[in-house]
């Protein structure tokens, strides 16, 4: 071995041009190489007794590493980050540090090893291109200029807090100036529903990851709403770190989607309604017949009361049902729900529609109620889409299956129907909006479904085989029997 290997570490850690320290946990200067003090501006053992600067970096760098190992992010890289550095001349550095842990042979930590790099000029560069970028986005009218005549929507903020908006963005948020908007903070602009999105997106941007598209709900000054969908780029302005956001009004696009949805419920109401007249008449012609036997009798028959009332309730529900599917709904409200008795429900209403096809929808068997967590209404509609399927799916009369079957956590209800089954291509298009193969199809059945089923926590999976029949198997998260329920 030649001398020099011998000792190579204490060759390398003394000649490297690098400065280098060991520092113990307590934070004092074990060793440390002539490049260091170099550096930090002092001879190589007025290092020991230095000034307050260099104590208060020694003290830094000691929080920062117990910090790191509290996280045990030293197992896989040196911590490395930057760190002003006045030198006893007054003269400001920039240093990278860089802090790694030295173990013994038995794998106990022992020290740190501390590398200190001079990142001045690299950090006088980066600044003079930023003053660049700068000026080019101050001075240059022409940029401007074409900002402010862009259709399209654009701000850019500092720390969420806007430092500029084009003529389009002021118009669509409704202000007069732009001293109306200048200084306010993107939190109030974007509504609270999406205050999350934009939480994350802040952190993505601060990881140092540039952000990609977005679609924001935003509160304009006039107290109206509106949907924007845009993307947001990092960029330099007036120095700092900021962001470029370009949006666009998407807001009539939106209700023109909600009116689609709208139709789509409407249609199928309108569809319920002829079913709902031939279940509605089964119980009016028991009525008619009990009244008449009422008259004709001396005794006031409680049976008969009793039928008569059931039947009235039957219509009632029936009839409300309806009124129900065809509104709006606003309000969205989970409680727990018995799918089982929802089921129940939904083939009420459906059988009449069934029985003018010629189709019979079978019973539901199981005796426990089946619990989940969701909206009753929207429930509803998951089940009355399938069966409506299933039914256009039927021409030549069958039956309508409804199977449940449940496990520890969760419920899985299967539609399986007799009809004339999907081909690969179809069932790859299912869920597309507007993909339709009837007539008078809206293609938006299916989509809702998907999304109501997705929303509450569960799947949506079918199986079909063309000219014998479809299974669409929705698979739902139950919970515990509730103490208060909607259903
Ligand atoms: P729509 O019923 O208005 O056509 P949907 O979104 O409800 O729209 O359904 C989309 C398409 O999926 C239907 O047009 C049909 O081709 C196919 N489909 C859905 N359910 C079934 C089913 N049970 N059997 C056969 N095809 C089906
Ligand atoms: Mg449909």
């Amino acid at each position: 071995m030649r001398p020099y290997e011998l000792h190579s570490f204490d060759f390398a850690f003394t000649h490297a041009v690098i400065g280098m320290a060991l520092v113990s946990f307590d934070g004092t200067l074990l060793k440390w190489n002539s490049a260091l003090s170099a550096l930090l501006g002092y001879d190589h053992s007025e290092l020991l007794t230095s000034s307050s600067s260099v104590r208060t970096l020694l003290s830094q760098i000691r929080e920062i590493a117990e910090l790191e190992e509290s996280f045990s992010s030293f197992n896989i890289h040196p911590h490395r980050y930057q760190q002003d550095y006045y030198k006893p001349t007054g003269q400001l550095l920039c240093l990278e540090i860089s802090i790694s842990i030295i173990s013994d042979t038995n794998g106990a930590p022992q020290y740190y090893f501390i590398q200190f790099e001079n990142k001045t000029i690299i950090k006088q560069i980066e600044t003079q291109l930023q003053e660049v970028e700068t000026n080019l986005l101050e001075k240059d009218d022409s940029f401007l200029q074409l900002l402010e005549e862009l259709p399209l929507t654009v701000v850019i903020t500092i720390n969420g807090i806007v430092q500029y908006a084009n003529s389009a963005g002021l118009q669509l948020i409704h202000a007069e100036s732009l001293d109306q908007v200048l200084g306010s903070s993107t939190t109030s602009i974007v509504d609270l529903s999406n205050y999350q999105i934009l939480q994350e997106r802040r952190e993505r941007y601060h990881s140092g990851n540039t952000s990609g598209s977005v679609c924001y709900l935003i509160n304009c000054l006039n107290g109206q709403q509106k949907y924007v969908d845009g993307f947001t780029l990092p960029i330099i302005f007036n120095g700092s770190k900021a962001f470029i956001g370009i949006f666009k009004d998407i807001s009539q696009q939106m209700l023109e989607e909600e009116r689609l949805i709208q139709s789509e419920k409407l249609s199928t109401a309108g569809q319920l309604a002829a079913g709902i007249a031939h279940e509605i008449r089964n119980p009016l012609t028991a009525i008619n017949g009990f009244m008449k036997l009422l008259r004709s009798s001396e005794r006031m028959n409680d049976k008969y009361f009793f039928i008569i009332e059931s039947e009235l309730k039957r219509i009632e529900f029936i009839v409300n049902e309806l009124l129900v599917l065809s509104k709006p709904q606003t309000t969205h409200i989970s409680k727990p729900v018995d799918l089982l008795s929802l089921l129940e429900q939904v083939t009420t209403l459906m059988n009449g529609q069934a029985a003018l096809r010629n189709l019979k929808i079978l019973p539901v068997c199981a005796d426990q109620p089946i619990w989940i967590h969701g909206e009753a209404y929207q429930l509803k509609q998951v089940f009355i889409n399938l069966l409506k399927n299933a039914m256009e799916a039927m021409n030549n009369g069958g039956n309508i299956y409804i199977h449940v079957h449940t496990t520890e956590s969760e419920s899985r209800i299967s539609v399986q129907d007799e009809g004339c089954g999907m081909s690969e291509e179809q069932i790859k298009a299912l869920g597309k909006p507007f993909y339709t193969t009837k007539e008078s199809g809206t293609g938006l059945g299916f989509m809702i479904t998907q999304n109501i089923v997705h929303n509450h926590g569960g799947a949506i999976t079918v199986e079909s085989i063309p000219e014998q029949g479809t299974t669409f198997t929705v698979t739902l998260p139950m919970i515990l029997e509730p103490e208060e329920a909607a259903i």
